[in-house]
């Protein structure tokens, strides 16, 4: 048995596509990911913060992985791809987030599914929206949800 996961993926220092590009080839290798499709890329202005654009983008994945060992597994790429490492705790370089996890719902305190804010960010609902035309999410449909968020800048990048 398997379960139809999604991941947010995003980055905003170093160079970031071939970071969510490393973190994608991992991920697709790692044991208990049976399949792995990519939404395109997409290019964010930082919400509430300074620095360079994000690169976002989310995957589907199928997986024999239960959602804390999967979490796990996220948190090990974020690790090993995701910190370049110029000084003790420089901010983090890569952010994979367990969007949804088949229908299940959960809220613990490592794990909340499906991910509380995800439905007010166009960087993870346009990628989504992409791979998943017909998900029903929970909040809304795409088309509501998106024009809601409006003024949050984003834009599809060339493969
Ligand atoms: P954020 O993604 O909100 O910017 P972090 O990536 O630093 O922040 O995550 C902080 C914590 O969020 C992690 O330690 C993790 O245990 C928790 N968390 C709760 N729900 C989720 C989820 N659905 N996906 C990923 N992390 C989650
Ligand atoms: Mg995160």
């Amino acid at each position: 048995m398997s379960t139809l996961a999604y991941i947010g993926l995003g980055a905003n220092l170093g160079d970031a596509r071939q970071t969510i590009a490393a973190a994608i080839n991992k991920l697709s290798h790692s044991s208990g990911i049976l399949t792995l499709k990519q939404a395109p890329l997409y290019s964010s202005d930082p919400v509430d913060a300074q620095g360079p654009v994000f690169i976002n983008t989310v995957v589907a994945i199928d997986t024999t992985l239960e959602p804390l060992p999967l979490l796990d597994l996220l948190q090990a790429i974020e690790q090993e791809h995701g910190r370049e490492r110029p000084y003790r705790n420089a901010p983090r370089t890569l952010d994979l987030d367990l969007l949804l996890y088949g229908t299940l719902k959960i809220e613990t305190p490592r794990l909340s599914v499906p991910h509380p804010r995800m439905h007010q960010r166009a960087f993870v609902l346009r990628p989504l929206q992409d791979l998943a035309p017909n998900l029903q999410l929970l909040q809304g449909s795409f088309s509501s949800l998106l024009a809601a968020c409006q003024e949050q800048k984003l834009d599809r990048l060339l493969a």
